[in-house]
């Protein structure tokens, strides 16, 4: 038995077929025990898994280009993040900050406030999962602003409860028969400059004259937009698109929520990925890179919004748990101390040079986007229509050869790139070997 953590070989190595015999064996299991509703990207079962690899129970190593959708960007089982969840476990692991309060929740709810953009007076509050703190921020702005509706936008993903499914615009698999969805939800369009061609502006103007005509700027509670559209594609919207968005909302009285839940803590190559227009949100949502691998998400903004909510307003059981706090900790230090930004800056060069390398190769490559460690490839027939067949002969390649890769897309035909911000140079490397095979043995 191996263990994980740094210390695992950060090498691509593969001794059985994908999946080998014990991962069919549990793929038997999980059919019989576990919902078939419950997704699945890969057929393979993790043994362990430590910085940039991942070993499965057959003894396969993978180089892993995903990090668990954003989440281990400072490595699995980063050190730091170990050995705070370690201390913390001795010490206790719940009383609830609601009932008896504990250092480590104020600790991250500091560092949020100090690490979100704006110098402004700043409060936080801590949740489980990134769907939960929409929820809350959606809450929070609408205690705030006295109004109910709220603006989301074309191919946005914000999660899967109720309210987040009324949110997300993709149907299937996220919303598909699951309604009746949260009323006062209005989708407007968003930039999306390889399908659409426009300048910022011009999309941003198109998305405001629906705000004032059809809701009315006044009933706007909240405007919600991820800086960098994660599950819709990795969209870059056009310059100036969100700053022409953030100018309406503070014209009106509306609350501007960044959802950087997959864009945020280093991912982009800042801290927020709203840093790269100046924005400075109201609100900010955070979760998946915040912890290390521990459920918590946040929501953070200005002092005068998040405590115009009602004492008890806010909270839940297990919200800003203390093993998870302890995690966050330990995963923002490693990000300051490996300068974790520096580093998603040098990723997205090697990306960029290589993916630009293939694409003069495969012209299905039609769009090469993103900022930092979060990379995506956008794959189209020859009469620019969509091409996720081609997607699905890639990723299976890659998967098959030791390199996990991930889907995205609301035409499901874009393969997006989300490697541990620790991956060493020569890991990535070889993980983009294995997608330049993938295309040669896909034509
Ligand atoms: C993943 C994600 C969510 C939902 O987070 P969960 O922890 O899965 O609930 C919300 N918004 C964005 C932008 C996301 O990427």
């Amino acid at each position: 038995m191996s263990t994980g953590g740094p210390s695992l070989t950060q090498q691509r190595k593969l001794v059985t077929e994908i999946p080998g015999p014990k991962s069919i064996e549990m793929m038997k299991r999980r059919k019989q025990a576990v919902s078939s509703g419950v997704g699945g990207t890969m057929p393979v079962f993790t043994q362990a898994a430590g910085g940039s690899v991942l070993l499965d129970i057959d003894g396969n190593t993978f180089i892993d280009l995903g990090s668990g959708i954003a989440v281990t960007s400072v490595g699995n089982s980063a050190q730091t993040v170990v050995k705070n969840v370690q201390a913390q476990a001795e010490l206790f692991t719940h009383t609830c900050f609601m009932v008896t309060p504990y250092e480590s929740y104020v600790a991250v709810c500091e560092k949020l406030n100090e690490l979100t953009p704006g110098n402004h007076e700043k409060r936080s509050a801590l949740f489980n999962s990134g769907a939960e703190a929409v929820e809350n921020a959606i809450k929070i702005a609408r205690a705030y602003t006295k109004r109910q509706a709220v603006v989301a936008f074309e191919h946005g993903y914000h999660g899967r409860t109720n309210l987040t499914m009324a949110l997300t615009a993709k149907s299937m698999p996220y919303k598909h028969s699951f309604g009746p969805f949260a009323p006062e939800i209005y989708r407007v369009p968003m930039s999306y400059p390889f399908h659409d061609s426009r300048s910022g502006d011009a999309v941003a103007k198109d998305a405001i004259s629906r705000m004032e005509k059809e809701i009315g700027a006044t009933q706007i509670a909240a405007i919600i937009v991820e800086p960098i559209q994660g599950e819709g594609g990795f969209i870059v919207p056009a310059p100036g698109f969100l700053t022409a968005i953030f100018e309406f909302a503070k014209a009106n009285g509306i609350v501007f929520i960044a959802d950087e839940i997959q864009t945020g803590f280093c991912r982009t190559g800042a801290w927020f990925a709203s840093e790269h227009e100046n924005l400075v949100p109201d609100l900010i949502t955070t979760a998946k890179g915040l912890a290390g691998g521990l459920p918590l998400a946040g929501v953070t903004g200005r002092a005068e919004i998040m405590d115009s909510v009602h004492v008890g307003g806010l909270g839940g059981t297990y919200g800003g748990n203390p093993i998870a706090c302890a995690a966050a900790l330990g995963s923002i230090s490693e990000m300051q101390s490996h300068n974790l930004i520096a580093r998603a800056h040098e990723i997205e060069g090697i990306f960029r040079s290589r993916l630009t390398k293939l694409q003069q190769e495969f012209p299905a490559i039609g769009d090469i986007r993103g900022k930092g460690a979060m990379m995506a490839i956008e794959l189209v027939n020859p009469d620019g229509t969509p091409n996720a067949e081609l997607v699905g002969k890639v990723t299976k390649y890659c998967h098959q050869n030791g390199v996990i890769v991930l889907t995205a897309g609301t035409y499901g035909n874009v393969i997006r790139f989300l490697p541990p911000l620790a991956i060493s140079t020569e890991l990535l490397n070889e993980g983009l070997d294995v997608v330049t095979a993938a295309f040669a043995a896909a034509n």
